[in-house]
């Protein structure tokens, strides 16, 4: 085991805006310490064996002086081997990035810097402020406002600041706002220069107020913007009436809450995200094998016999292959059956498997399923089901009643994933707009995790479900359905977010 540290910029807070080596050195860590700014989401990509250690200062509740945290990289990288510091923004730019890695060259472990994308820049870029811009501004000057002008510990030069033409961006300022303001109107920087302060930017929580110098401080405490937040001085900001593209987006400042599992969370979350969600993963739900193989060796060894192949899940085809696989068998062994997919993204997962889909129903449920085989099965067909442990008893007693006969495969199990109740509440608890259901497992699983006599917590939320099944089940639960997908799909799920989000404004 060898010790090594990369310290590592997040980015402002959007989760997608880490660097592609910053992941990488994430998912090969052993430790991770990590701060309050950087998003916390990012952990999800840490080794289920990766301990976890949050040494974020929030102001009422420090945890780790700077010199602790100097001392806990090395030690830990002495002890464990990689660890990853992750940090806000870049980790040179008012991260202190550079103390840690003095500490850790004089200490003679190795490390690597890997830059982030700062707050300073990517911030007013998400509030639709280029920080320069042609014939308007030329240069850019990053300071930090942390630093009371009036007091004596002040390095910062107004006087300087306040001739510059450029854009000025004051990060941890808000403290000091009224008087950075001051110091460069007294040093003569034109009241009516525009001015912007930018919170949480690239996050649903972005909010922004503009105005000029003489009026952002009363702008400010008028709308009660806080820390942490950027100040942005320069004509710069005069563009974002043209070119604010984030909080256009249909969804901006929509936190939705999804409960799929880990593997199948990315497609809702993707598009979620693309309309401008915030999109916190949540999942519920565990895809896991079976305990015992034996039985259903053996039922895939007469696989040829069948009639009908039915696939009612995404799970289930990749479950299937995978049982197929490790007995050596590919689809050659599959025979003459009829395909069925209970919906497009089964047949698509079958057909990127090399099986193309014989039928699939118009509605995608079991109740489709079974209309659709009306009249086609005849007594005494063999249907194979390769299904979950869980999976709901009608379609077997529908195939029962149009006399097929049926093999059932329990070919994978879910389990509720070992997760703290905590986090939920302290997700809930920071602000959910929606809640997303895509079966009736992630309701059971989430309201299992919840309890049910803290449902008032939800009372604020909208609950969103894929179908009328889960639908129902949440509505069974004590849920209020508020927004059901028109056509059974993830895309049709996010449709239909979209649209009850577009007809509330
Ligand atoms: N290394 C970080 C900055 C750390 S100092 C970077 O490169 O971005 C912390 C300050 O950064 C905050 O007080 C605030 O001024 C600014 N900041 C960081 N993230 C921000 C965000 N999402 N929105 C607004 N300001 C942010």
């Amino acid at each position: 085991m060898k010790p090594y540290v990369y310290l590592i910029g997040a980015g402002p807070g959007d989760e997608d805006l880490i660097t592609i080596k910053g992941l990488n050195a994430i998912k090969a860590a052993d430790v991770i310490l990590y701060d309050r700014l950087a998003s916390p989401r990012l952990l999800k990509h840490a080794k289920a064996t990766a301990e976890l250690i949050d040494v974020g200062k929030s102001p009422n509740n420090h945890q780790y002086s700077q010199e602790e945290i100097n001392r806990l990289l090395v030690e830990k990288a002495e002890t464990a081997g990689i660890v990853a510091r992750l940090k806000g923004g870049d980790p040179y730019v008012f991260g202190r990035g550079g103390e840690e890695a003095l500490s850790l060259r004089e200490a003679g472990i190795p490390f690597e810097i890997i830059p982030g994308i700062t707050s300073a820049i990517s911030v007013p870029s998400y509030a639709g402020i280029p920080v320069t811009h042609r014939n308007v501004s030329t240069s850019l000057h990053i300071i930090t406002g942390n630093e009371a002008p009036t007091k004596g510990e002040n390095t910062v030069n107004y006087e300087a600041l306040a001739r510059l033409s450029g854009t000025l961006v004051f990060l941890m300022g808000m403290a000091n706002l009224q008087e950075i303001i001051k110091q460069l109107i007294k040093y003569g920087k034109s009241a009516d220069t525009s001015a912007a302060i930018i919170h949480r930017g690239t996050t649903a929580k972005q909010q922004v107020v503009v105005g000029t110098m003489e009026n952002i401080v009363a702008l400010a405490t008028e709308s009660n913007i806080k820390s942490p937040a950027i100040i942005i001085i320069g004509e710069v900001v005069k563009l974002r009436e043209t070119l604010n593209w984030y909080e256009s987006l249909p969804l901006f400042g929509k936190r939705v809450l999804v409960t799929r599992s880990r593997q199948q969370a990315g497609e809702l979350t993707g598009r979620l995200k693309a309309l401008g969600a915030e999109a916190i993963e949540y999942p519920t739900i565990e895809i896991v094998p079976p305990e015992d193989f034996t039985a259903i060796d053996h039922k895939l060894m007469k696989i040829c016999e069948a009639q009908y192949l039915i696939f009612t899940s995404v799970n289930g085809v990749e479950a299937f292959f995978h049982s197929l696989k490790r007995l050596k068998r590919d689809v050659r062994s599959i025979g003459e059956g009829r395909i069925i997919a209970i919906g497009t993204a089964t047949a698509e997962a079958l057909t990127a498997k090399g099986l193309l889909v014989d039928d699939i129903p118009e509605v995608f449920t079991a109740e489709g399923i079974l209309q659709l085989l009306q009249g086609m099965i005849k007594k005494g067909d063999r249907v194979l089901l390769p299904r979950a442990d869980i999976a709901r008893k009608n379609l077997v007693e529908g195939l029962l009643k149009l006399g097929a006969e049926v093999e059932e495969i329990e070919i994978y199990r879910t389990i509720v994933p070992h997760h703290s109740k905590e986090e939920l509440h302290r997700i809930l608890k920071e602000g959910v707009d929606i809640i997303t259901f895509t079966s009736s497992s992630t309701v059971n699983n989430f309201m299992a995790i919840l309890e049910a006599e803290n449902i008032g917590e939800l009372q604020n939320i909208k609950i969103a479900a894929i179908g009328p099944i889960t639908a129902a089940t949440a509505k069974e639960r004590g849920l209020r359905v508020d927004i059901e997908a028109k056509s059974y799909t993830i895309e049709g799920l996010v449709a239909a977010i979209r649209e009850d989000i577009i007809c509330q404004c």
